[in-house]
Formats: structure tokens, C-alpha cells, sequence
């Protein structure tokens, strides 16, 4: 099997197949942050795997188009902002600005397309309207707009796709207007919100009067109209199966009677010192919270990106220090090659990357591939130290590095991060400058050059930079 990824839809380890074959295109949707607060480390182990997902697919040649929402109008945030007595988008803008800002801070490339579901309430509402014309969807006399499980099963269609139901035992027929709902009730969900003096000035205009969009709504219309009405890959974390992905598929196969997603995978939730996170037992941790104890945003990379996606991830202070360890493994060797000077344009085969591809392919078995990482390094280590490596034999060695590394993300060692001797030659031309003498400064700068880094003089000082 090439490629292949364990599909909630089929609860099997699937071949991925594009649903556009005769091309390499590929369109991946990942649930977004609700923007009501900064998002916390378990968040973040969710959208760091859609960011493997996409970089992976990138690796293996797929031209990727990598939406993620942002839920910009939900009851939480309606809440806040009524707390808070601002704006919603002063509110929510604040947030996502920091999602953002955290996001490049772990190393996460930006999404191709991040819709705010406030933009896309035209679309909503003419989704909605799909659905009442199949008669999936029924105004009720809270004036609310509801999504008929019993009419939408009466169709032919299955509700219960992503996990096994039992409507025996569940409480068929009820109504829940919340976005989140217990797992038990088995209910009509809200498809629009008849306004409430309470949503303030959050609202708008639609067939059903004023109002606001459901939380569920909101990705249909947003992955369907960005995507198309089927599209390849559908991520979150596993708390989303049920109700919110499952309401997900109802909604868009109500509406277009295609099948929405081919591939849903999802993240299994981490934990802290092995319970679930909360501010009440003092283990909620935000990026910035890790950032303020001296961690790098790398080295949160490679912890939550150390264990197989699946697999529920215990997270710790002491593991974070575990990653800036095996970070400086990685780092002392790599520096080492850059100091012959700068990769290859391209990498010959290497066993490293033949073992790397064969390991994710597997439904992203992240400790295989980090298994033939480490391998790899203390074989280039070996080298390094009897001295056998030759300029062009370090060039290719670190064009394999830098294959791999498009796919993990870790980046490069920062300035401050530069091997021993780089910082040394730095010191020395800031001596050098010191004392006017410009023709040495000059040459060692030349000399940095040839190891591969290049000297920035800024008002705080010099800095060093990978070439
Ligand atoms: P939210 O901002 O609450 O909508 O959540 C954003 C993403 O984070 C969703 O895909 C959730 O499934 C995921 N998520 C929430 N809590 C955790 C956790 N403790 N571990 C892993 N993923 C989580
Ligand atoms: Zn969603």
C-alpha cells in the first residue's frame, strides 16, 4: 500500500486516493480555533497534525489546498462579548491575530484559505434554504431553524457515519439550540438561531428574521463553498466526531445528496501530567504560557509532533525539556554539516528518506520516522567526527536534511542556536569592527559566508543567519 491513512468514515486504514485522480490536486478542510481565547496546547496538538497532514502531502507531490475556518460567531464568544462589552470583531479579532501569531511560532505554515464563517452568512443561509426545500429542515415556533435527523434519515440517508449510534437507547426528536450538546441526546440541531436580546448586537438577517448561524452550519457552508461538495481530507480533533462532524455530513449530504468527505481523520486529545486540562487544576497551558517559561515554539513542535497522532499524548514540562534536548542532537549535527557551507540543490536517494516515506506513509507512524531520523544522525555523526565528509558529500547530506525537515517543520537552530565555532568567528569580527581593523573584519565575514551563515548588522546588534 502507498499512502495510506486510518479513515474515521470506514474505521480502516485506507490507501489515499484522491477523489481527482487524473490530478494531483488536494483539498484538505481542518476545523479552525473558536476565537474566544488563546488557544491551549491541547488545540494545538490537533492543528500542528493538520499541518503534518498537509506538509506530508506536500512531500509526496500533492498540491494541497489547506482550508481552515476560523468559528468567529458561536455561544461562547457571544458570551464573552457580551461579558466584555466590545464588538464581536474587536472580540474575536484580538484572538485570531494571536492564533495567528502562535501558529508561526510553532512552525505551521498558514492555511491557503482561513474563512471567517461572519463572511460567509449569504452562504449559510442559502445552504439552509437547500435544506428546507428537501424538507431535512423545519422552522420551529422558537422561530429557530432546525435540521430533522428523523426526515433526514426518512431520505435514505445515514446519521451515524462517523460513530455507531443507538438510537434505541438515545432520545430521538428533541431539540438542542446550544452548539454543544451532550453525546446522548440525539436531537434536531440548530441550524439558525432566532435572535435573543442576549446575542446583542450579534446578528443578522435572514428568511427566518434576525438571527445567527449554528456552529455546524457554519463548516458546511464554509468547506463546501471554498472545497466543492465533496472534497478529499476532513480534520479535527476526536471530540468532533460526534455531534459536530456528524452533523457536518448530515447537513451537506442533506443539501447536495453527494458524499461530502472521503477521508476524515482525527486527532486523538492530549492530556497534562495524564489528566485532562483545566484552569481549575492548574495544568492549562497556552503556547504563550510555555513561551513564558523559556520554551521555543520548536521545541512545543517536536514534542507534540513525537507521538503517533492517534494515540491519546500525555504532555509534561519534563518532555518539553526531553525536545530541547533531542533538538540539539539534531541541531549540533546539522550545524556541523552547514559549516562546510551551504545544502545542495537536491538530495540524492538516501536511505534515510526511503525508511522516512515508508514510516509515514503508514498512517503517519511518526516514532518510525523519528527512528530513522536519529539513525541517520548518529551515522552523520560518525562521519562528521573521523572526518570523512567531503564539501559536496556535506552538501548532499544536508539537502536529505532539509527534505526531511519541509515535512517535520522544526526549522533551523535560531542565531543564538549557531554551533560553538560560528559564534566564535561572529565574536571575533565584532573585535575586529571594534578596533577599525575593517580589511580582518571583512575577511571573516567572508569566512561565515563560506560556512554557510551570513552576518545582519541591526540596531540591537549583529545577527547571524542561515544561508
Ligand atoms: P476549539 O477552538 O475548541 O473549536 O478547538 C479547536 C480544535 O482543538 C478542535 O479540532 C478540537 O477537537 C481540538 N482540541 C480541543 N481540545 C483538545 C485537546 N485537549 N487535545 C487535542 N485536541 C483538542
Ligand atoms: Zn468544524
Amino acid at each position: 500500500m502507498g499512502l495510506s491513512f486510518f479513515n474515521t468514515l470506514s474505521r480502516s486504514v485506507q490507501e489515499f486516493k484522491p477523489l481527482d485522480a487524473s490530478s494531483k490536486k488536494v483539498g484538505m478542510y481542518c476545523c479552525g480555533p473558536t476565537v474566544y481565547d488563546f488557544a491551549h496546547i491541547g488545540n494545538w496538538r490537533t492543528f500542528v497534525f493538520g499541518d503534518l497532514v498537509r506538509r506530508y502531502l506536500t512531500f509526496r507531490g500533492y498540491d494541497v489546498n489547506h482550508v481552515m475556518n476560523i468559528t468567529d460567531v458561536e455561544d461562547k464568544i457571544i458570551r464573552r462579548v457580551r461579558e466584555t462589552k466590545t464588538t464581536l470583531r474587536e472580540f474575536t479579532g484580538q484572538y485570531e491575530t494571536a492564533f495567528f501569531d502562535d501558529m508561526k511560532a510553532l512552525g505551521c505554515h498558514l492555511p491557503n484559505v482561513t474563512p471567517r464563517a461572519t463572511e460567509y452568512i449569504a452562504d449559510i443561509i442559502t445552504l439552509i434554504e437547500k435544506l428546507i426545500a428537501r424538507g431535512i429542515a423545519y422552522k420551529a415556533n422558537d422561530g429557530s431553524v432546525y435540521f430533522s435527523i428523523e426526515k433526514y434519515r426518512g431520505c435514505g440517508c445515514l446519521y451515524g457515519q462517523l460513530q455507531k449510534l443507538n438510537f434505541d437507547e438515545m432520545r430521538v426528536g428533541e431539540r438542542v439550540a446550544s452548539d454543544e450538546y451532550e453525546k446522548e441526546s440525539l436531537a434536531d440541531f440548530a441550524l439558525w438561531k432566532a435572535y435573543v436580546p442576549d446575542d446583542g448586537e450579534v446578528t443578522w438577517d435572514s428568511p427566518w428574521g434576525k438571527g445567527r448561524p449554528g456552529w455546524h452550519i457554519e463548516c458546511s457552508a464554509m468547506s463546501m463553498k471554498v472545497l466543492g461538495e465533496s472534497f478529499d481530507l476532513h480534520l479535527g480533533g476526536e471530540d468532533l466526531k460526534f455531534p459536530h462532524h456528524e452533523d457536518e455530513i448530515a447537513q451537506s449530504e442533506g443539501a447536495t445528496g453527494k458524499p461530502f468527505v472521503k477521508y476524515w481523520l482525527h486527532g486523538a486529545f492530549l492530556l497534562v501530567e495524564g489528566k485532562k486540562m483545566s484552569k481549575s487544576l492548574g495544568n492549562f497551558f497556552t503556547l504563550r504560557d510555555l513561551l513564558a517559561k523559556g520554551f521555543t515554539g520548536r521545541e512545543v513542535r517536536y514534542l507534540l509532533l513525537s507521538a503517533h497522532y492517534r494515540g491519546t499524548f500525555n504532555f509534561t514540562l519534563d518532555g518539553l525539556t526531553g525536545a530541547r534536548t533531542a533538538l540539539a542532537r539534531i541541531d549540533e549535527c546539522v550545524g556541523k554539516l552547514r559549516a562546510f557551507g551551504p545544502a545542495a540543490a537536491t538530495a540524492p536517494q538516501s536511505e534515510v528518506v526511503t525508511r522516512f516515506t515508508t514510516a509515514l506513509d503508514d498512517d503517519l507512524n511518526i516514532s518510525a520516522a523519528w527512528a530513522a531520523i536519529f539513525d541517520w544522525v548518529t551515522e552523520t555523526n560518525k562521519r562528521l567526527a573521523d572526518g570523512s565528509f567531503t564539501v559536496a558529500a556535506a552538501a548532499t547530506t544536508l539537502a536529505i536534511w532539509e527534505q526531511i525537515n519541509s515535512v517535520l517543520g522544526i526549522g533551523a537552530a535560531t542565531e543564538t542556536e549557531a554551533p560553538a565555532e560560528i559564534v566564535a568567528l561572529l565574536e571575533a569580527r565584532q573585535a575586529a569592527r571594534k578596533a577599525k581593523d575593517f580589511k580582518r573584519s571583512d575577511e571573516i565575514r567572508d569566512e561565515l559566508k563560506a560556512k554557510g551563515w551570513v552576518v545582519e548588522d541591526s540596531p540591537k546588534g549583529p545577527k547571524l543567519k542561515k544561508l
